[in-house]
């Protein structure tokens, strides 16, 4: 099983394939080691995500995945236990609206 908290449903439905990333541990230590990866705090503003990250608008620490995301993914914070899916927000970027929080 997959660590990663991309929950792909259905991958790549009719879309371009996704860009893949490698992620490192960037020191974040509220989740169990081989989940650090996946996670990174938040820099504030000036932080920039990439296009594999989003902020958990919950616990305001950015998810990563192993994938890019696109509307519609779905994802699971666990720092904050909650469940996440991907949206366009106003400005054209990525966002992460609550589905539920635990
Ligand atoms: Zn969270």
């Amino acid at each position: 099983m997959s660590a990663d908290p991309l929950q792909l449903e259905g991958e790549n439905l009719g879309g371009a394939p996704r860009r893949r990333f490698e992620l490192e541990d960037t020191g974040f230590d509220e989740v169990p080691k081989k989940y650090r990866k996946f996670y990174r705090k938040w820099g504030g503003e000036g932080d920039r995500l990439g296009p594999n990250e989003i902020l958990c608008p919950v616990c305001k620490v950015v998810i990563r995945s192993t994938r890019e995301l696109r509307p519609g993914d779905r994802l699971y914070c666990m720092p904050c236990m909650s469940r996440l899916v991907v949206v366009e927000g106003p400005d054209g970027n990525l966002e992460a609206k609550v589905l539920y929080a635990g």
